[in-house]
């Protein structure tokens, strides 16, 4: 893949690295950030001073209208390191495509390109180190967009700062994961921001996730604003429900995040000669397929875990456990996309994108 390149990403490095204070082998995900940043400015209408800088604290105006009105974008994607001590990132287009379109949802400036990858690849040529090698750790890479601009007007700003940051992570276990199927508070409505991935559709989720807790669940299946009665997503994950020998997973729709990981489990499902539906499921269809026991599995995708298999659900006050597999479709697609992304398979789909 070739694109365009800038030329004059300003670059001031660290004066040491603290690479040498953190423990490879206990990285709680998301805790410890690599040694420098990338960072430039949209003002005057046009993204200007690119740099990678030394990881550090920002300075803006209290007024600044991300704190007001949650003009805030984010990404999260990774590289990975081959046994050869290559970079890899994996299908890192769509992030960029989708950083754009959330962009457009809540009025912000699109950017250009270049700016990303060759910020991308300015920054990650210097914290190379923060990559290990071995199946399962990666370099988890969080862009971000905020609104900069100050004053407390109720309107889109007309200066931002994009943002790359970057965080060691290690093969991600979440934990045993059950789920409870939501019935009354909603994610996302039908017209709204759910297909951004914008910071407010996360602060919107931590009440009722709370609520969720206490009953013993980690996270909430969301269902559709109007009826509650079709199956949309996890709070940070896409999910698949295996009936029978089946895959079904519901349509992306306005409501939904087109998750990268998503379309990759689907085109390996298929490419492994599994039957895959998209398709809108009833949460009546997931109950019924758990009583008469065609339901086999569910899972959610997405960059931080690829995927996390679900070990049971609970709806309106009922609970539901899913069966122990020898060999679930999770695991068994799971490993074929990380053997892509790590380059030890053939990349059939074209996915990988050497750095
Ligand atoms: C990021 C995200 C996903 C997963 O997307 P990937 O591109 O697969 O990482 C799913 N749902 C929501 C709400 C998300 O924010």
């Amino acid at each position: 893949m070739t694109k365009e390149t800038i030329q004059d990403i300003h670059v001031e490095k660290a004066a040491s690295t603290r690479i040498n204070e953190v423990d490879f082998n206990n990285l709680t995900f998301g805790s410890v950030f690599t040694d420098h940043m990338f960072e430039c400015d949209f003002k005057d209408g046009e993204w200007k001073n690119p740099t990678v800088k030394p990881y550090q604290p920002l300075t803006l105006d209290p007024s600044a209208r991300v704190f007001h009105y949650g003009q805030a974008v984010f990404e999260g994607m990774k590289a990975y390191r081959d046994d050869n001590d290559e970079t890899w990132l994996f299908r890192p287009d769509e992030n960029f495509n989708r950083i754009n379109k959330s962009c457009a949802r809540l009025a912000m400036p699109e950017f250009p390109e270049s700016y990303f990858f060759d910020g991308l690849k300015t920054l990650l040529d210097l914290d190379k180190d923060w990559i290990k090698k071995g199946f399962g750790n990666s370099l988890y890479i969080r862009p971000f967009v905020i609104a900069t601009q100050s004053g407390v007007m109720a309107s889109p700003a007309n200066a931002y700062k994009f943002i790359i940051i970057c965080s060691p992570a290690q093969s991600y276990y979440g934990g045993e994961v059950r789920v409870k199927i939501a019935d009354h508070y909603s994610r996302a409505a039908s017209g709204g921001f759910g297909y951004a991935k914008a910071a407010g559709n996360y602060a919107g989720q931590f009440y009722p996730t709370n609520l969720a807790k206490e009953e013993g669940f980690q996270q909430v299946i969301w269902t559709d604003a109007n009826t509650h009665e079709y199956l949309e997503e996890a709070g940070t994950m896409n999910i698949f429900f295996r009936i029978n020998d089946k895959l079904v997973t519901c349509p992306i729709s306005d409501c939904i995040l087109d998750g990268v990981t998503r379309k990759s489990v689907i085109d390996m499902a298929k490419d492994m000669g599994i039957e895959v539906e998209v398709r809108p499921i009833k949460v009546k269809e997931v109950i019924e397929a758990a009583e008469n026991d065609s339901l086999k599995e569910i899972f959610g995708s997405g960059t931080a875990a690829v995927i996390t298999p679900i070990l049971g659900f609970g709806y309106k006050g009922d609970k539901w456990e899913l069966p122990k597999l020898d060999s679930p479709y999770a695991s068994q697609i799971k490993n074929k996309i990380m053997e892509i992304q790590y380059n030890k398979a053939e990349d059939k789909f074209g996915w990988r994108y050497k750095l």
